[in-house]
């Protein structure tokens, strides 16, 4: 099958031909229909995360159902599903816990005995590996789309929707009439600003450096937007809400930024961090701070309970609740990935699809 495979940090993705095996007892062989290129796979492009190389990224992705494995019982052949990026084993302490996205028991970031090209193995990323025609899942990774959502919408909600709008809503849970700023008005950026309009904030404060990410952010629903290229945007967040927000999300990836949200939230605030820092980075934070119970938090896929909430948010997708077609800007076939990389890193795009023939 075709896949896009990166060799080492700083490398085009190229696109070859690679083995991938059969289906073991609990997977699922997926034909991908459609894959978003999401800031995350770009962070291992750029080595700030660690990978084995060679590997197949793209963790974003709907697709349908070609084969299952011994004991699969909760999808068949021919069903369109989501591929959700981490996989529930339904028996550690934190999927017992009710927080199977925290999963210890699962497939962790890559898998090594997949995928492979000409004998060599071939890293499978975060159990899934989309940017390839075929996709080998753990069958609790797989979520049933509903047959009006387009498979471009479903592979959204695999990642940055749910990343957002779950941010938001699970790993806050933002009380009706809070204050939120959200920095960073990317493809999870907008989501994060979805999830708190649909908590029920009062002011949703967009933050970014550039003027089409801000426009977007108040079609999306921001109250007020906040250019920080002109100034510092703590203090343009504290003239509008005197004292601080109650919540502030980082949804960049940089401490500089996580940092800023931390100065942005009230006494007894929640600086969320959504993006990725780098993984060798680590945050200041003025000790003087926790006497007013300021915090920051950690969201990680916005604290899913797939089977739970990927539904519940294509049912918002299915009654104009929640806007996911206007979150796509562009799409490519997977020979264009590169350019779509290169439209990402450039912050030309909310976000670019890399579609698969039916
Ligand atoms: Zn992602
Ligand atoms: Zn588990």
């Amino acid at each position: 099958m075709k896949a896009a495979v990166l060799h080492g940090v700083d490398q085009p993705l190229l696109i070859e031909d690679i083995d991938i095996d059969e289906p073991r007892a609990g997977e699922v062989l997926v034909k991908t229909s459609a894959t978003g290129v999401c800031h995350s796979d770009l962070h291992f492009m750029e080595g700030l995360y660690p990978t084995r190389f060679p590997v197949v990224l793209g963790h974003e992705s709907a697709g349908v159902v070609e084969k299952i494995g011994e004991g699969v019982t909760n999808v068949a052949p021919g069903d369109r599903v989501v591929v959700a990026f981490v996989a529930s084993c339904a028996i550690c302490d934190n999927c017992v816990q009710g927080k199977p996205y925290l999963c210890t028991g699962g497939q962790g970031l890559g898998r090594h005995d997949r995928l492979s090209f000409g004998g060599e193995s071939v890293t499978q990323f975060a159990g899934m590996s989309a940017f390839a025609e075929h996709q080998l899942i753990s069958a609790s990774a797989c979520v049933p789309v509903p047959d009006d959502v387009p498979m471009e919408v479903a592979a959204l909600v695999g990642c940055s929707v749910m990343t957002g709008v779950g941010a938001a809503s699970n790993t806050a849970r933002i009380e009706v009439g809070s204050t939120v700023a959200v920095v960073g008005c990317g493809g999870v950026g907008l989501n994060v600003i979805q999830g708190a309009i649909a908590s029920g904030a009062s002011r949703v404060i967009a933050v970014d450096m550039l003027e089409n990410k801000l426009a977007s952010a108040r079609e999306f629903g921001a109250t007020d937007v906040v250019d920080a290229s002109s100034g510092d945007p703590v203090a343009a967040v504290q003239e509008l809400v005197p004292g601080g927000v109650d919540y502030a999300f980082e949804a960049i990836g940089l401490t500089v930024t996580a940092e800023q949200c931390f100065e942005m939230i009230k006494r007894g605030g929640r600086a969320v961090i959504v993006g990725m820092l780098p993984a060798a980075s680590s945050v200041t934070l003025p000790g003087a701070a926790f006497l007013g119970e300021k915090g920051m938090i950690g969201s990680f896929y916005g604290s899913t309970r797939q089977t739970h909430d990927m539904p519940w948010l294509m049912e918002l997708y299915r009654q104009k609740r929640l806007k996911i077609d206007e979150l796509i800007s562009r799409r490519y076939d997977l020979d264009g990935i590169n350019e779509a990389f290169a439209a990402l890193k450039n912050g030309e795009v909310n976000r670019s699809v890399i579609t698969f023939e039916e």
